[in-house]
């Protein structure tokens, strides 16, 4: 799979409309397919040690796509749920991010 196959991403940019879309419709980010469980995110050490991801939810196959395609230095975690978090109005990071709150 190819940056440019990635349903959420954009030249390797996640896609903020996308990302939202995958959070409220259960779908994959890679694939665009209705996510079951477990849940897979991908993220940076930061985000793992943080528990909160920008990228969305992954079946646990296409994570392994994602990390190929993007950046193989991320780390994958798996969950049976996930919350979505919008930024408060202070928060310096505008982006929402996908908290795991059952990690396997
Ligand atoms: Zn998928």
């Amino acid at each position: 799979m190819s940056p440019v196959d990635l349903f959420a991403w954009s030249d390797g940019d996640l896609v903020k409309a996308k990302v939202t879309q995958c959070a409220l419709a259960r779908i994959c980010g890679a694939c665009g397919q209705s996510l079951g469980r477990p849940v897979a995110f991908v993220g940076t050490a930061a985000e793992v040690g943080r528990n909160a991801f920008h990228a969305p939810p992954l079946h646990t196959t296409c994570a392994d796509d994602v990390r190929r395609a993007l950046d193989d230095s991320w780390e994958v975690v798996q969950t049976g749920g996930f919350e979505f978090v919008r930024p408060g109005r202070d928060d310096e990071d505008r982006r929402p991010t996908f908290q795991p709150n059952s990690l396997l």
